[in-house]
Parts: structure tokens; C-alpha cells; sequence
């Protein structure tokens, strides 16, 4: 029997750790907030921290960590991060925790473990290639291929939010351009649209919660948001020919109907049967996908 391996996912509100059994089930987990404010060494400590809490009970092999911010395949460390975790550009943090935890440490983006922990366990379970879109507070992506993340050059592929996107021209992408599938279907997204509607400045989740108590422009924002992202994956399928597309994050429940309806009358003749799928494994899913990263047998 396989051991149980430790995953760790480092955000910008908060820091989990898990042991994970063979079978990709979480048997404990530990969450802490992360101290983000007060830096990198703060946040590879809290994390060292959880994480060795949890290595008694595990095997001999690596730990696996999904981190926000783009990590660098070959070095394991940040190439890039958002002030949500200010000074993570840079972070050494495969090496760091390596020599916090005595451990050979793997990272990857956390939207990409979360890919591998639902191909592992979760919605994609036993699906080699897979796309998924995470619509949070943004929009992130990650393609499964051979069971593998595809990394990229530059540990950035799958980033499916820059796409031009239909209605979004007047409204602003995280990257910084105007335009983009990310500017209108995420929670950022809805709380613009909603605003330039009403006039009135609400998160993108009471944007949600209005459309769901009926709220008629609310219904609006979110359907052409759900629209437009589900379009656009099918656009992607032809792409990248996916046995299933996953939709996980915080808004993937108000977006779903809207995009499953114009993912189906979007998608390509020969790709009908690529279903559209919620995402299963919820807030775990960072760390069974890095705990499957960590038993990855490297060539
Ligand atoms: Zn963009």
C-alpha cells in the first residue's frame, strides 16, 4: 500500500495542509490565515509548520505544494504573484521548504494542483486529459494532459482569462487590458457589469445571491457572464480536445447554467460528448492535487 503523502496550499487568506491517503481522501487537515503582511519568510514558516505537523504520519517521499502566483517548473520557485501575497515574487519555495521540512518539496500553481487533485479524486477522476476553468475572484485555468499538468514555458499554461471576450470591451482585466474573458466572467467581473448597470458597487458574490433572489440585471450580469465563459470553453475544446472541462471556484455555481447552455449550442461538431462538468472537490482540491504531484514518478 502506498503512504499517505502531506499537500499543501499556500493562498493569499489562507494556508492548508492535508495528509492524503492513497486513494486521494483527505485523512486530516490543518488551515491557519496566511500572514501575508508580513512576508515570504512569514508565510514559508506558517506553512513548514502545517506541513510538518502532518509528515509523521506520512511516507519517506516528497511534499507537494499548490501556491498562488506562477511557479517556475524547473526551480520551483515564484515568477510571478499578485499583491495577495506581497513579495512572492521571487520566493525560493521549493528550496525553502525543503530545508524547513528535510524534504525533496514540488510546487506548483495551486489552480494547476487543483486540476491534478480532481483528475485524482474528484470530478476528472480517471480522465488523462482534462481542462479546467477556476472563476473566483478571477479567472484562472489549467490543462491536465497524460494525467500531467501541462506547465508551459513558462509555468503559465491554461491561463484561459486573457481570451477577448463578447461585452467585456468596457471592462478591465486583472492583467490590466480591457477585454478579456476574465474582466466579465469572475467575480471582479460580475461586480463591474453590475455596476455600470445600476450604479451600485457590490461584491461579485451578493452580485450572485441578487440574480438568485431575482434580482432582473443581477440575472443579467451573471447569464451573459456564464454565457460568454461557457462559449469560450467550447472554443477551447476544439483546442485542446479534452475528455471533460471542469468549472471549479467560489462562482462556478451561479455561472454554471448560463455556460453549460451555450457551451452545448457552442461546441464544435465531434466534441459533443466533452461534458461540461462542476468541479467535486471543493476547498481540498489544492492539496490532494499537490499530494498527487508529490507521488508523480519523476524521469
Ligand atoms: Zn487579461
Amino acid at each position: 500500500m502506498t503512504a499517505a503523502v502531506v499537500g499543501v496550499d499556500i493562498g493569499g487568506t489562507k494556508t492548508a495542509a492535508a495528509l492524503v491517503g492513497p486513494g486521494g481522501e483527505v485523512l486530516e487537515r490543518r488551515e491557519v490565515s496566511t500572514p501575508a503582511r508580513s512576508g515570504p519568510k512569514a508565510v514559508l514558516d506558517a506553512a513548514a509548520g502545517l506541513a510538518a505537523d502532518l509528515l509523521g504520519a506520512a511516507g519517506a517521499g516528497p511534499v507537494g505544494v499548490g501556491t498562488a502566483g506562477t511557479v517556475d517548473p524547473a526551480t520551483g520557485s515564484i515568477r510571478y504573484a499578485t499583491d495577495s501575497l506581497p513579495g512572492w515574487t521571487g520566493a525560493p519555495v521549493a528550496e525553502a521548504l525543503a530545508a524547513r521540512l528535510g524534504r525533496e518539496v514540488r510546487v506548483i500553481n495551486d489552480v494547476n494542483a487543483a486540476a491534478l487533485g480532481e483528475c485524482w479524486a474528484g470530478a476528472g477522476r480517471n480522465r488523462a486529459h482534462v481542462l479546467l476553468a477556476a472563476v473566483g475572484t478571477g479567472l484562472g485555468g489549467a490543462i491536465v494532459r497524460n494525467g500531467r499538468v501541462e506547465a508551459g514555458a513558462r509555468g503559465a499554461a491554461g491561463e484561459v482569462g486573457h481570451l477577448p471576450a463578447p461585452g467585456a470591451d468596457r471592462l478591465r482585466c486583472g492583467c490590466g487590458r480591457y477585454g478579456h474573458l476574465e474582466a466579465i466572467a469572475s467575480g471582479t467581473g460580475l461586480a463591474a457589469a453590475y455596476a455600470i448597470a445600476t450604479g451600485t458597487r457590490v461584491t461579485g458574490r451578493a452580485v450572485a445571491d441578487r440574480a438568485a433572489a431575482g434580482d432582473e440585471v443581477a440575472r443579467q450580469v451573471v447569464d451573459r457572464a456564464g454565457s460568454v465563459l461557457g462559449a469560450a470553453l467550447a472554443g477551447l475544446v476544439a483546442l485542446l480536445d479534452p475528455a471533460a472541462v471542469l468549472v471549479a471556484g467560489g462562482a462556478a455555481g451561479a455561472l454554471l447554467p448560463a455556460a453549460s447552455a451555450a457551451y452545448a449550442a457552442e461546441l464544435p461538431a465531434g466534441w459533443a460528448d466533452v461534458p461540461l462538468l462542476p468541479a467535486a472537490l471543493g476547498a481540498d482540491a489544492v492539496v490532494v492535487g499537490a499530494a498527487r504531484l508529490a507521488l508523480e514518478q519523476t524521469e
